[in-house]
């Protein structure tokens, strides 16, 4: 009997022993192509020999040291890595350990800047409707994801408001050009900042690809520039949470770079230490923190691991092999492959309603009725289903439900390492069809 209180109540997962490259071997000695990276995370495959070299050397020279007393070189060397990837549009890193504490930190950073500026009345955050930021209280509020807020719903916090994602496949009127739909879709935040006042409102929050909940959605044309223009003649603050899309994942270090604009704070996470290590990282601009810098001078926060002397140098490693080896040039051609052959094998399939993302970040939504894009009867579980479908297949997937609002709607997140082969995608596009053939 496990004594590891495990997600599910009723059945304990099988036992992984160890990684090899895109693969996960199982104690029975099962081999699993990650085609998820668990969720977005092993970006660099698993047993990566120089992160597991620079983690121990890391770890024997010095593991922890608080960072109330000290900076590392480590934590250094990666702010200023991660600070040159987003070509100077962010200033300074903020270390933190995972994706959900990094949204905490960059909301309550905005607060804390406003306060900083002699606005305290801007306590209002603006985020998506169908968005994902994490699971504690503080960004379970910032997400809206009904399924995971329904339990928890007298904790949330009354200061964060919703708007509509920009979401094309659900959301584009017929007749609707891509880019006026995406002037319309932006146009939905200032509506929601006149509501509140502006004087009112802190910051607005999004995925600046759509992950987990609404299944790798790219923003349309013109979208963020037009919300980086709202954001800034309202002076709301702009955060992009790029925890999952984030890092290398879409073809470039930062997602928003393919957007022609930068946001005020960034999160990444899941892909920044490539499940070596749980890190994360909020990064500013410059005139963020100059704001505490000549303000108080000091963050009212932080936790006891934060920047983590050994997380930060395996994600140095992590980070730096991704650029020696080229690896975002691999993410664009190997997205590009992945995506070309799902929609040869998916493509005409009356039950996948669309196939959409960007690089190695590609989702598949499955649909009772493509014309009419009704979901699946949520009842069904039908993410579920094929999620074991795939794993009886040796295929890991990021099968998830509640992409079509409320309960309903059906995704797969395909999301494997950078170092995926063509024939762990040729694997990855026939075992999928299989498994979705077995439950549809
Ligand atoms: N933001 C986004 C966009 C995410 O996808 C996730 C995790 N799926 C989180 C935040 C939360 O990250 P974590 O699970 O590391 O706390």
């Amino acid at each position: 009997m496990s004594r590891v209180f495990h997600r599910s109540a009723r059945a304990d997962p099988p036992l992984a022993d160890h990684g090899d490259g895109s693969v996960i071997v199982g104690a029975d000695g099962r081999r699993y192509l990650d085609a998820c990276g668990g969720a977005a995370v092993s970006c660099l495959g698993h047993g990566d020999a120089e992160v597991v070299a620079a983690l121990a050397e890391q770890a024997a020279r010095l593991a922890y040291a608080h960072t109330s007393f000290f900076t590392t070189e480590a934590a250094e060397a990666l702010a200023d890595l991660l600070v040159e990837a987003s070509g100077g549009a962010l200033a300074r890193a903020y270390f933190v350990c995972d994706g959900s504490e990094g949204v905490e930190t960059a909301v309550k950073m905005a607060h804390q800047y406003h306060r900083e500026c002699g606005r305290p009345g801007r306590t209002r955050v603006i985020a998506r409707r169908q968005s994902y930021h994490g699971n504690t209280l503080g960004a379970l509020s910032a997400g809206a994801s009904a399924w995971r807020r329904a339990m928890y719903g007298e904790l949330l916090l009354p200061t964060m408001s919703h708007i509509e994602p920009c979401h094309p496949y659900r959301l584009q009127a017929p007749g609707e050009t891509l880019e006026a739909y995406g002037r319309r879709a932006a146009d939905a935040l200032e509506a929601e900042i006149r509501r509140l006042g502006a004087e009112n409102v802190s910051c607005f929050i999004a995925e600046t690809v759509g992950g987990a909940t609404l299944g790798c959605t790219p923003p349309a044309p013109g979208y963020f520039a037009r919300i980086r223009d709202i954001c800034d003649r309202h002076g709301v603050l702009l955060i992009f949470d790029e925890v999952m899309c984030g890092m290398g994942r879409t073809g470039t270090a930062f997602a928003f770079e393919q957007e022609g604009i930068a946001p005020d704070i960034a999160v990444v996470a899941k892909g920044l230490g490539a499940g070596y290590v749980p890190l994360g990282a909020v990064l500013c601009a410059q005139h963020v923190f100059d704001a505490f810098r000549d303000g108080s001078g000091a963050f009212l926060h932080g936790h006891t691991f934060v920047g983590h002397p050994v997380a930060c140098a395996a994600a140095l490693a992590v980070q730096t092999a991704v650029r020696r080896r080229g690896l975002l040039a691999h993410v664009r051609t190997k997205g590009a492959r992945l995506r070309a052959r799902l929609d040869d094998a998916l493509g005409a399939h009356p039950h996948v309603g669309d196939i959409r993302g960007r690089g190695l970040f590609q989702a598949v939504e499955l649909v009772r009725d493509r014309a009419e894009k009704t979901p699946f009867d949520p009842g069904l579980r039908l993410h579920e289903r094929l999620k074991a479908e795939a794993m009886a297949r040796g295929l890991l997937i990021y099968a998830v439900g509640g992409g079509a609002g409320g309960a309903g709607g059906d995704h797969v997140v395909l999301a494997p390492p950078y170092v995926v082969t063509d024939d762990e995608v040729e694997a990855i596009a026939t075992r999928l069809s299989d498994a979705i053939a077995a439950v549809v």
